[in-house]
């Protein structure tokens, strides 16, 4: 199963043409706020776009130490560093501080790449499944109860009133990945089939947990890497992997021991792929 999360417009352009003359189906998850809305466009794009702007020296975000803008070294720490941090706060919160951080950094034109509803009934119609990205592209981890189920209700609603796709399912992708098991049962009570993408790795049906189906990223890597990590051996490797990290996340988190620094049985292999 293909999927792409975003709905960018580049994804009309370039990839659907592909996926359809080989006949391959595919979804796309669509954070629902963005389509047709005016707007500066999502804020991973933005700050990258002020980053390379930017021609300070360095920058003072609320919050964090002073982060150095002299090079491209800097610069690539740069970005980890305020990501992450966005990432760590509850979502209103981060877009606040996002919007301060890049007002610092340089002017940004607007960079809203979503398709437009009208597009996406059209690629509907040609056979791809449009589902659910979150509403707001808000981590489902840092949205409050209420604002959780608001989120994930809005988003189901506006994919069927806008789409009215009689062989819709309704389906979600976790935006950035960010899932855990309140959000799951969230996304259970809001009605949704199926969540995909908290956890990287090969699914078989039936599904263990249909509020987390595994994903395989897709990077700028070789097509060996890429065929090697589909291998069933490697899969459940990787899948060892991941289980041992949580465990022992669960274990640092719970104790500061220096138990939580061992790393799981698995992981030298793992990480060699
Ligand atoms: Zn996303």
């Amino acid at each position: 199963m293909l999927t792409f999360d975003d709905g960018y417009r580049d994804f009309a352009e370039h990839a659907w043409p592909i996926l359809r003359r080989a006949g391959l189906p595919a979804v796309l998850f669509v954070p629902t706020a963005f389509p047709d809305r005016p707007g500066p466009g999502f804020w991973w794009d933005r700050l990258h776009s002020a980053l390379r702007r930017t021609d300070q020296k360095f920058v003072d975000p609320p919050g964090l130490a002073r982060i150095p803008l002299a090079d491209v070294p800097d610069l690539r720490r740069a970005h980890r560093v305020l990501r992450t941090y966005a990432k760590s706060l509850p979502h209103d919160q981060a877009m606040f501080w996002l919007d301060s951080v890049i007002e610092k950094l340089s002017e940004v034109p607007s960079l809203h790449r979503v398709l437009g509803w009208d597009a996406l009934r059209r690629l509907t119609r040609q056979g791809l499944s449009v589902c659910s990205h979150g509403h707001l592209h808000a981590l489902c981890t840092r949205l409050a109860g209420g604002a959780l189920a608001e989120d994930l209700a809005t988003s189901k609603r506006l994919i069927e009133s806008e789409l009215s796709d009689p062989n819709q399912v309704a389906a979600l992708a976790y935006p950035a990945s960010a899932t855990d098991a309140a959000v799951q049962r969230a996304v259970g009570n809001a009605g949704y089939a199926i969540a995909f993408g908290g956890g990287r790795g090969v699914d078989s049906i039936p599904l263990g947990d249909p509020t987390n189906v595994l994903r395989m990223p897709v990077h700028r890597y070789g097509e060996g890497l890429f065929r090697a990590q589909l291998r069933p051996t490697v899969s459940r490797v990787g899948r060892l992997w991941m289980e041992g990290r949580d465990r022992m996340r669960a274990i640092g988190r719970s104790s500061a021991g220096g138990e939580s620094t061992r790393a799981p049985s698995g992981e030298s292999s793992a990480k060699d792929m």
